[in-house]
């Protein structure tokens, strides 16, 4: 039951994305072809997804105007430039870096902690850990995290899947393991995909677009969205660029950049963290804490309800569940 029960400390990113066109690609554009191939879709609702369904972070309860900006797949050559050049700005990112790409780079990662950028988690290798085996999804974890603890030892440890790929056996490995410290995996708001009105630099970079015109429809879909957190990957030299035309563009137009641990739903996530539900409670993103067998919450991300038993998440009918013992709704 203890596994069953950390779960509740994760959360899965795939139930979002049944929603949400493209959201699952989070490609590096490098190496094996497309990323756009590796899309994770959500197969129908069980009682893990009830679960995850509670436990996603994203950036929607953020105010007006106020973004986070997160970079994955690093480091990379101008990582540190990046970290600088954020920092002189006044803001504070945060950096999901991939292990295995640190050799070579260990002073970009010495810039991102010491300008006071979030150091966290995209695994070592990139790899789809919905496909790998419980032991492998650990590894991949906690390779990273060697690296992450050294440099940030005290956290907070925060987990992005590759792809969003994530599902109630990749959580329950990780949860089942020392790296239960973790939280996430965290989600983005914006930045998944590129259309005509929006982008993710990824496949702007793939396809040609050009700079100015990425950061354009960045800059369309943050006007539009209004808050969130926003989805870069700092392995690609452009994307450097890119964040150079269109930061100084946001401080002009008033927005707040919001460091990751400030994100409402990430906070909770971290405060509860250091609150371990017993076994037979869930651990609740919403309310930032534990609750107790057959209490019901309805799900800040979802607006579905659900109900705490033996230590995990199912679907419930909120206000017409008869067992129930307390209910929370939104
Ligand atoms: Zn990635």
């Amino acid at each position: 039951m203890v596994a069953r029960r950390l779960l509740a400390l994760l959360l899965v990113a795939t139930s979002a994305c049944v929603a949400t066109a493209g959201c699952a690609v989070d490609g590096d554009g490098i190496g094996e072809g497309d990323d756009d191939d590796n899309v994770v879709v959500g197969d129908g609702m069980s009682p893990d997804d009830e679960l995850v369904a509670e436990r996603q972070l994203n950036g929607s309860e953020l105010p007006n105007k106020t973004i986070s900006l997160t970079f994955d797949d690093g480091p990379g050559r101008r990582t540190g430039e990046l970290a600088d050049y954020l920092a002189e700005k006044g803001v504070k990112g945060a950096f999901f870096i991939n292990g295995s790409k640190v050799a070579g780079r260990q002073g970009a990662i010495d810039k991102i902690v010491g300008r006071g950028h979030l150091l966290a988690n995209h695994t070592h290798n990139h790899k789809q850990l919905t496909s790998l085996s419980a032991a492998s999804v650990v590894k991949e974890i906690a390779d990273t995290d060697a690296i992450i603890a050294q440099a940030q030892p005290q956290g907070p440890w925060v987990v992005r899947a590759p792809f969003g790929a994530w599902n109630a056996n990749v959580a329950r490995a990780i949860n089942a393991s020392s790296m239960k410290k973790y939280v996430g995996s965290v989600f983005w708001d914006q930045g998944g995909a590129l259309t005509t009105t929006a982008a993710a630099d990824w496949d702007c970079w793939g396809k040609g677009v050009s700079v100015q015109r990425c950061g354009d429809l960045y800059l369309n879909e943050i006007r539009t969205k209004k808050r969130g957190v926003v989805l870069f990957h700092d392995i690609h030299d452009k994307t450097v660029d890119m964040i150079k035309q269109i930061v100084p563009t946001l401080i002009a137009e008033g927005y707040t950049f919001a460091a990751l641990e400030d994100v409402p739903s990430v906070k909770r996530a971290i405060a509860g963290a250091s609150t371990p539900a017993r076994d037979e409670q869930c651990q609740s993103a919403t309310l930032g804490r534990p609750v107790d067998e057959n209490v019901c919450v309805q799900s800040r991300s979802t607006q579905r309800w659900s109900r705490c038993v033996d230590g995990e998440w199912i679907a419930s009918t909120g206000p017409t569940d008869t067992k129930c013992s307390q209910r929370f709704p939104l």
